[in-house]
């Protein structure tokens, strides 16, 4: 599901500072979501590039360090507000090997909140990653405030913080396949957001290169997707306004900051790959808590360097949701076994509590069909 093309990291570079700026748009409104978000006002996020191209920094290289805890401080704003920010950003740490640590406002911290109209900033907005420590001010919330709805500060508050870790825009994902109406959706954001052409080509259109980006399979539901009306496409698929972590968010972010390798596992004395270092076939490295080795052809994933954080094949895996869509690759929790999906269906990984997930061949998952 996830891919990685390490051949091709020799060759990634020059993507520059990312800014995620997010503007008011009232006019996703017309959605087809049933849900109270749906008939409030949403927002959606725009990609500022500051393109400096002697900076270096790319998607990959604003990963935090798995196990890294991240201190966040408020910059302003009500107890209300900041307790909301508290309850919803640490989502994520159910499922990435990462903790958010709310320190005070005269502190040093990694990520820095402001809120309403602190520093006269303009919409939700994070810089990405560890980009956030070079930042006075690297979040930003401008709409929130008493009455704004609980799922509306989820949607926000947990696509913000997805930046943070160093998310980009599910809709530009390398490998995401949106068949865009083009000149409605010009039209659209230049009625909209006052958007030229080339904005929209750069927040929509634009994919990231697969060379620099660590991304799972195309997932509609990611909370890091824009809403898309059916009218922008020219095949009538639509995109929902996402208010809360995907499956495929979930198992990618605790892929991207798998838990810790205190159990010994099978990455233990490979060194980090170099992209200064020269490697021969059968050479191993660790990237990003996967193990590959070398072959005459490139790079192959051996897997997760610990594929049981905290001794448990269940932690961090979610229950098994008959709403949710599934890709292959995908492991759920069902009545307390692991189950991973196959080209074939479920298959059987062992039962929650234990250390090491074994195939248990033949095992039928009963409600995926129903
Ligand atoms: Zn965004």
């Amino acid at each position: 599901m996830k891919k990685l093309n390490l051949a091709k990291l020799v060759l990634a570079t020059s993507l520059s500072v990312l800014f995620f700026n997010c503007e008011k748009d009232s006019e996703f409104t017309a959605e087809t979501n049933q849900d109270a978000i749906a008939k409030s006002t949403a927002h959606v996020c725009i990609e500022k590039w500051n393109t400096n191209e002697s900076k270096a920094a790319s998607v990959k290289d604003v990963q935090w360090q798995p196990g890294q805890t991240i201190r966040v401080k408020f910059l302003n704003g009500s107890s209300y507000l900041q307790s909301k920010v508290k309850q919803y950003a640490v989502q994520w740490e159910d499922h990435a090997n990462i903790k958010f640590e709310f320190v005070s406002s005269n502190s040093s911290a990694n990520i820095k909140i402001g809120f309403g109209n602190y520093n006269n900033a303009k919409g939700y907005w994070s810089y990405l990653g560890t980009d956030s420590n070079n930042q006075s001010h690297s979040m930003h919330y401008e709409y929130f405030n008493n009455n704004t709805p609980d799922e509306e500060f989820r949607r926000v508050i947990v696509h913000e913080f997805g930046h943070a870790l160093g998310l980009i825009h599910e809709h530009q994902n390398p490998v995401a396949g949106i068949n865009w109406n083009k000149e409605v959706v010009y039209e659209y954001y230049q009625r909209t957001q006052g958007w030229t052409r080339a904005q929209v080509d750069n927040n929509l259109f634009r994919r990231y290169e697969a060379s620099t980006t660590n991304y799972s399979a195309y997932d509609r539901l990611s909370i890091m997707h824009y809403p898309i009306p059916a009218e922008h496409t020219t095949d009538g698929v639509s995109v929902g306004n996402n208010t809360q972590l995907s499956t495929t968010d979930k198992s990618f972010i605790a892929r991207i900051y798998p838990g810790s390798t205190t159990g010994g596992g099978k990455c233990d004395g490979v060194a980090e790959y170099n992209s200064n270092d020269t490697y021969s076939v059968g050479d191993k490295v660790t990237y990003r808590g996967n193990l590959y080795q070398k072959t005459a052809n490139g790079w192959d994933n051996l897997g997760a360097c610990d594929s049981t954080p905290n001794g448990d094949i269940c932690a961090g895996v979610a229950e098994y949701n008959r709403n949710n869509t599934y890709s292959v690759g995908n492991k759920v929790t069902y009545q307390g076994n692991l189950y991973q999906l196959t080209a074939n269906g479920w298959n059987n990984l062992g039962a929650c509590g234990t250390s090491s997930a074994t195939t248990k061949s033949n095992a039928v998952f009963p409600t995926l069909n129903n």
